[in-house]
């Protein structure tokens, strides 16, 4: 049998795009060496938030007298959390299976390789069989980077996050080395759970990425409740379980290693000719890469390594590939993004430094001294969660903060970045006015339900 399209990989890039083109009426086979869901339903995204939000309830019954509330003797056991993760994760893995067999896709356990590529045709072969297809959507996802830190190969007190989450027993004490989105998660778990918690990141500031105010927020917080964290430090070396950084030497039971994730390119060695760019696909503006009948979605072509993208990217390949008018594109400028600390960090869109350097490079240094400063360009408005009521019944001690970067001369909403509970669950309104191109008077126009923290978007644009 000759498929209209064969995937390489089951994660959401990859089940997403199985079960579109299927709907479609498509013959779609889907190759998956593990189990389907990829890192982010199997060691990534949802074992992690079924983790978290254990140490969560213990955390916040350590410290439930500041509603009233006196709980005696709390104590909780790790086994019993993680055996809930892996049920949750056992019943999402299977929903996805159910969807896929209701239509009608074909799924192969087993780990599949490129065997030759024509423009009409692609061969795969898996578990000693061959496959062919007309079109290949590559959804391969990525692996742990491993830096070249001497000490740190075939070391067994080094975890990555996928050990760490396997792990049967909590370590006595921790060092994180890198305080990104993995490394603050994780010293948010640990940290609630009671664990001496170091973090070690090389840059300036944790979580880089985002816009520093707001990271700037939860790093007091977490220093002042006793989480080590330790920047502008780049380790280097380790030693059994000791880390040497910053010329000092660091101890603790186990060493988790979060620096960044690589594409996985295993299994497409065939593809000799596919164009890469620093060891990603490279792929246009609707998942195609360089080679006709070849497409790629999700973290494999290293454009915003994010479960959510992937989908999307998926959906958009999809499109594509049915020809389907008109053809969509993704609004990489309006991508929410979370990180899972407590409090959460949300936001969408461009942060303050992107803004900055937006418009630095727009106008050049001449136009913005014209134009009398970069704040002619663009203002902030923003607001501490504690404006909401609803927030401050429910988040005691916190304060917060919602702020929204608008473009002064058409009023648009260039990015929104929030940080207090739950800011995960309304970001996709600010994601909206974002995507949407609204201007302020637009978005004030919202009805947002009261009492909720949601509020505090509508609040802010008064501010
Ligand atoms: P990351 O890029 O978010 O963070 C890596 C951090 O390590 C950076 O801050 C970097 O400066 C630092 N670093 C690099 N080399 C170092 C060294 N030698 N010593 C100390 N620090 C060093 O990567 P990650 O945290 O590993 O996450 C991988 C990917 O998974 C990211 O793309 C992330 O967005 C994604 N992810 C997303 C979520 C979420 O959406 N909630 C959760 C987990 C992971």
């Amino acid at each position: 049998m000759r498929y209209f399209l064969a995937i390489i990989g089951g994660g959401p890039a990859g089940y997403t795009a199985a079960e579109l083109a299927s709907k479609a009426g498509k013959d779609v086979i889907l190759f998956e060496q593990t189990a389907l869901g990829g890192t982010c339903l199997n060691v990534g995204c949802i074992p992690t938030k079924s983790l978290l939000y254990g140490a969560k309830q213990y955390y916040n019954a350590m410290h439930a007298q500041k509603y009233g509330v006196t709980a005696s003797s709390v104590t909780f056991d790790f086994a019993a959390m993680q055996k809930r993760k892996t049920i949750v994760v056992r019943k999402l893995v299977a929903g996805i299976r159910q969807r896929l067999n209701n239509e009608h896709c074909t799924i192969v356990n087993g780990s599949a390789a490129v065997s030759s590529r024509t423009d009409a045709q692609v061969t795969i072969s898996c578990n000693s069989e061959t496959y062919e297809a007309e079109n290949l959507m590559i959804c391969t996802g990525s692996t742990n980077f491993v830096p070249p830190i001497p000490g740190i190969q075939d070391n067994p007190a080094i975890w990555d996050s996928t050990d760490a989450l396997a792990a049967a027993e909590l370590p006595a004490s921790i060092i994180i080395v890198g305080g990104g989105v993995i490394g603050m998660e994780f010293a948010t778990l640990y940290h609630e759970l009671g664990i001496p918690v170091t973090v070690i990141e090389a840059m300036p500031t944790i979580l880089p990425n985002l816009d520093q105010e707001v990271v700037q927020i939860l790093l007091d917080k977490y220093r002042k409740s006793g989480i080590n964290i330790l920047t502008s430090t780049k380790v280097e070396s380790i030693d059994g379980n000791k880390v040497t950084a910053g010329g000092e030497t660091y101890e603790a039971d186990k060493i988790l290693v979060s620096v960044g994730r690589r594409a996985n390119l295993k299994g497409l060695e065939a593809l000799k000719d596919i164009e890469l760019n620093r060891g990603a696909i490279v792929v246009d503006d609707f998942m195609k890469t360089n080679l006709p009948n070849v497409f790629a979605c999700g973290d494999v072509t290293g454009k915003v390594m994010l479960a959510h993208v992937a989908s999307r990217q998926a959906e958009v390949a999809v499109g594509r590939m049915l020809k389907q008018i008109p053809l969509q594109r993704i609004a990489y400028n309006a991508i929410p993004s979370v990180v899972y600390t407590n409090p959460e960090i949300a936001s969408v869109g461009l942060t303050e430094q992107q803004v900055h350097d937006f418009y630095t490079e727009m106008e050049g240094a001449a136009g913005i001294a014209k134009a009398g400063g970069i704040e002619a360009f663009y203002e902030v408005k923003k607001l501490p969660m504690t404006f909401s009521g609803r927030f401050m019944a429910e988040n005691d001690g916190e304060t917060g903060l919602c702020k929204l970067l608008v473009d002064k001369r058409n009023h648009t909403v260039l990015g929104a970045h929030l940080i207090g509970n739950p800011s995960s669950e309304f970001i996709a309104a600010a994601s909206f006015a974002v995507r949407m191109g609204y201007t302020v008077a637009e978005m004030q126009q919202v009805i947002f339900p009261h009492p909720t923290v949601s509020e505090i978007l509508h609040e802010s644009l008064y501010s």
